[in-house]
């Protein structure tokens, strides 16, 4: 991947050896970049795409500065999912797993406090957790900010997208002037901006581009339909090529209503995710999605950036995205690691202005293809 080797990054032999138990070759760009700065004890931000070695990049150096032998917390790691800290707990316990009597305990809401703030009490030196909670054990005493020498922010755009901003302004004011902090993000907008300026210290940025903007081996194309002729169009495809797990992308929480229930109108095995709907449900949903329960998910761009989903067979955009971002996000969620994915979008009169822009954005061309008629479809 790089011509580092972690050998270079001055690792104590712990990390080393737990790095080569697992498996890992050489250091992921992210890693390679921002494990120095991070030891040489900078605030950074650190900007890749999902999937590309964060946890480990921000993990490492935080065990390399644990002292294991005083029994509080030292390194704090803001998540924004239940589901995501307990990964990053495990990834720290698989990257610690050489390291004597190292503790790290992951905190999240929806399930009893009691046990959590017991687990902390017997002292932990490393915390993930999402911000809700983790502000509550802050409130109640179990978090004690003054031991915390580095806070790192996961998915910092996340967590911002997902509310938690007032949450993690909150927990970061509470600590001490002279922590080190670290933003890692998939993506950087105002609102993560906001936020390192708020409360970084001269921050050193890394940030390792993208290969192609989009994967080659997603088919991308378009129709144009009329919006009342969506739904019609949208069964016709899915009846043609039965993807096993397909996402639909709208541009609104009211689009993806419509477009979910007229999908379970005509007996299609459909849900839906956005912002209206609570984060427990949207945990739920998003799991029965990956289990297979059922095949159609219909949500919107925030919605979905909270999903851990990665590998459907298509995704079509119901809407056009304004932002050719969005757009590249979307189809992400399909073709991954060589596989074939589809991305099929719907587009009527100026709409086609904004599929320009996108072609232009990813470089790539975006085939028209015919409606397939009713015939067709039943052929
Ligand atoms: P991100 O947070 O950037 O989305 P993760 O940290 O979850 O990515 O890493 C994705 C996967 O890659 C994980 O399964 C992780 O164990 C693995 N991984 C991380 N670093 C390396 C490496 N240097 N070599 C091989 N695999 C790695
Ligand atoms: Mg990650």
């Amino acid at each position: 991947m790089t011509d580092i080797a972690f050998s270079d990054l001055e690792l104590k032999p712990e990390l080393l050896e737990a790095i080569h138990k697992l498996g890992f070759e050489s250091p992921s760009p992210i890693q390679a970049q921002a494990i120095p700065p991070i030891m040489e004890g900078k605030d950074i931000i650190g900007l890749s795409e999902t999937g590309s070695g964060k946890t480990a990049a921000f993990t490492l150096p935080a065990l390399q500065m644990i002292d294991t032998e005083l029994n509080h917390a030292q390194v704090l790691i803001l998540s924004p999912t239940r589901e995501l800290c307990i990964q990053v707990c495990e990834e720290v316990h698989r990257l610690g797993s050489q390291m004597q009597g190292l503790r790290a305990v992951p905190v999240y809401g929806g399930t009893p406090i009691d046990r959590q703030m017991r687990q902390l009490k017997q002292g932990a030196h490393i915390i993930v957790g999402t911000p809700g909670r983790l502000l509550d054990h802050l409130r109640r005493k179990t978090l004690k900010p003054a031991t915390i020498q580095l806070a790192i922010l996961d998915e910092a755009d996340r967590m911002l997208d997902m509310g938690f901003r007032e949450d993690m302004e909150d927990l970061l004011g509470a600590l001490h002037n002279d922590h080190q902090t670290l933003f890692f993000s998939a993506t950087m907008n105002k609102h993560v901006d906001r936020l390192i300026q708020k409360f970084g210290n001269d921050p050193e940025e890394v940030s390792i581009k993208r290969q192609t903007k989009t994967v080659s081996t997603i088919a991308q194309s378009y129709y144009e339909v009329r919006n009342r002729s969506k739904v019609e169009v949208l069964t016709r495809l899915i009846d043609m090529d039965n993807p096993r797990l397909a996402i639909i992308f709208c541009n609104t929480k009211r689009s993806v209503d419509e477009c979910t229930e007229a999908l379970l109108a005509r007996g299609y095995a459909a849900d839906r995710l956005h912002g209206d709907i609570s984060q427990q449900l949207r945990e739920r949903t998003t799991r029965r999605f990956r289990d297979g329960k059922f095949e159609l998910l219909v949500a919107t761009d925030v919605a979905a950036r909270g999903l851990d989903i990665d590998d459907v067979d298509a995704v079509f955009n119901y809407d056009i995205p304004q932002d050719p971002e969005d757009y590249v996000h979307r189809i992400g969620r399909t073709g991954r690691a060589g596989r074939e994915g589809k991305a099929v979008s719907f587009v009527f009169g100026r709409d086609i202005y904004r599929l320009q822009s996108i072609e232009k954005y990813t470089k790539q061309h975006i085939q028209r293809e015919k409606i397939p008629s009713q015939e067709e479809v039943e052929g």
